[in-house]
């Protein structure tokens, strides 16, 4: 016995030397840098090796420049840092591609002046005829310097020959005198045609002079109407759209989305990227659920469970593929909001036990929508239900948002092998009506800290495009300060900056049946990575969110920026 234990080892060491001669060398390497490599041990290195698409090494200055071959290109990192790419958990960017060349984005924007003069910025550089939007991911609580409205002067000061159309979150909007005219709503109106408004006219708020103050409201509702009159967008001009959001991305730090749908989703739009991953390749990985037009009644959930039988996940391959059913399947059985949890009949929990037996039969992940306790403990009721069928924990199922769940939840979520996808709307400050209603409690939603601790996988994501901003280094400087960007402390519970950029790497591969690829700098992982422009583990805090990436790079290629 000990002789073939002798044996073999042997052969073990001769077949690694014959593999360490085979291995050929790296097509590029990084020296002096500061490699965060978020591997299991947080592990600091100094330079990194990369083959083909891949980490090949990762290790000292000496020890990298030794793998150095004839063809290797160096380059010198200059003391940067260095993480991998940002994944986010939860992102409907894929809906936003569609006007995206004319959404001006307010991401992480501190200042009301600052937020008109971008918008002025980008209604001067659109081509003519082009409408100027700003379609969510802001709220005015997030400026510093004023809250207040803007009016309709500053948005036909934005501009005279063009429709602007920007939107708070998905709680109002504003338009300019041109997007009025074009929408048949008249500058002034009596009581009484006020009374009489229909449509989108009904939700304008005007002055005691019945004169528009530029302002509508009327939540999703009116937003819907309000796309309805959105101009339509060619194939090839979102085809376009697609690439220049996904530089975007790049250029904030983003490598891999995990993608939800959203209402107004077009399917075609997954299968453009899919024919564009085949045939030029694209430098933002995009994971997606299968998704749609929100089943409301029983019908369209029983629709929805013959898609769902129909469709096969995890086909694709690492530039894009189908992971879950998700994040809404049935509206009725789970789909709550920020103050409200849901309330369903027997017949909606059945309905949506169905859907979630669907799912798991096939090998489903699932991924629900729910923020409170409430909704929570409907869902883990059936979960547990489904379980006993189909046992879930391989499958990853994952409560996205879950800004209120209880610290009571997490023994039954742990059993279940469930997941938690965080997000970062806090950011934006607008929590009156939360504060409102929880009071000091609201200070706790997410209970970031308390997750932390209960040892649950979770990641941290945006809920962006239109709910919330979308920039990772926002969303990683409000976990571990607890700041919204107007500077109020609106989160108690922080993370660590580790904590918080494992949740936002390593963890959220995990998420996505993606840690054998993706989430850290160890050999083996695709090599997708963010040179950054200052040092994350030592900037002053407040810094977190002016990081921006001097180089991205995806499959070992310099996808945005330089070196
Ligand atoms: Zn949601």
């Amino acid at each position: 016995m000990r002789n073939i234990l002798v044996g073999l080892s042997a052969l073990v060491l001769l077949a690694s030397l014959v593999n360490s001669h085979a291995q050929e060398a790296p097509d590029t390497i990084y020296l002096n840098g500061k490699i965060v490599t978020v591997d299991d041990f947080f592990s600091i290195e100094e330079a990194v090796a990369v083959r083909g698409n891949t980490i090949q090494a990762v290790g000292s200055n000496q020890e990298i420049s030794s793998l150095k071959g004839d063809s290797t290109l160096v380059l010198d990192l200059q003391g940067r840092t260095v993480i991998p790419g940002l994944i986010d958990n939860h992102n409907h960017v894929v809906r936003a591609t569609e006007y995206w060349p004319n959404d001006a984005r307010l991401d992480g924007v501190t200042s009301r002046s600052k937020a008109l003069e971008v918008l002025k910025a980008k209604a001067d550089e659109l081509p003519p005829g082009e409408w100027l939007m700003s379609l969510g991911g802001w709220a005015e609580s997030q400026f510093s310097d004023s809250k207040r409205d803007f009016t309709l002067a500053e948005l036909d000061a934005i501009s005279t020959d063009r429709p602007v159309f920007i939107q708070s979150v998905y709680d109002h909007a504003y338009g300019n005198t041109v997007w009025f005219n074009a929408m048949g709503i008249p500058l002034s109106a009596s009581k009484h045609e006020q009374e009489k408004a229909e449509g989108l006219a009904s939700y304008v708020l005007r002055d005691d002079q019945g004169r528009l103050t530029g302002r509508l409201n009327g939540g999703f509702a009116m937003i819907g109407q309000a796309i309805a009159g959105f101009p339509p967008v060619a194939a090839e001009k979102q085809a376009a759209a697609i690439k220049t959001s996904m530089t975007f991305l790049n250029s904030i730090g983003l490598t891999t989305i995990y993608d939800p749908g959203g209402m107004g989703i077009k399917q075609e739009s997954y299968e453009r990227i899919r024919q564009m991953a085949a045939s030029e390749g694209i430098p933002v990985r995009v994971f997606h659920t299968l998704n749609g037009d929100i089943p409301r009644r029983p019908e369209q959930a029983r629709e929805f469970i013959e898609r769902i039988k129909a469709s096969k996940p995890f086909q694709g391959n690492a530039a894009i593929d189908l992971l879950a059913v998700g994040e809404i399947y049935y509206g009725p059985f789970h789909w709550d909001n920020n103050l409200n949890h849901v309330t369903p009949s027997e017949d909606d929990i059945a309905v949506g036990k169905e859907v979630l037996m669907a799912a798991a039969a096939g090998g489903w992940s699932v991924q629900t929508h729910a923020m409170q306790p409430q909704t929570i403990d409907v869902l883990l009721d059936a979960f547990e239900e489904v379980n006993q069928e189909y046992p879930m924990r391989h499958l990853r199922w994952t409560i996205t948002h879950a800004d209120n769940i209880s610290p009571t939840q997490f023994e039954r979520a742990r059993h279940l092998g469930l997941n938690l996808q965080l997000r970062s709307t806090p950011v934006l400050g607008n929590r009156a009506a939360i504060e409102d209603k929880f009071g000091d409690a609201s200070y706790q939603m997410p209970p970031l800290r308390q997750v932390q601790e209960s040892g649950i996988p979770f990641g941290l994501g945006s809920d962006g495009t239109k709910a919330n901003q979308i920039n990772p280094f926002v969303t990683l400087w409000w976990a571990v300060s607890g700041k919204a960007l107007n500077g109020d402390v609106v989160t108690r519970q922080t993370l660590s900056r580790e904590e918080a950029l494992i949740a936002h790497t390593r963890s959220n591969a995990y998420l996505l049946f993606q840690e054998m690829r993706l989430g850290a700098i160890k050999p083996g992982l695709l090599a997708d990575m963010l040179v950054l422009d200052r040092d994350y583990l030592s900037v002053p805090v407040d810094e977190i969110k002016d990081i921006r990436p001097v180089a991205t790079i995806v499959d070992g290629e310099i996808v945005f920026g330089e070196l």
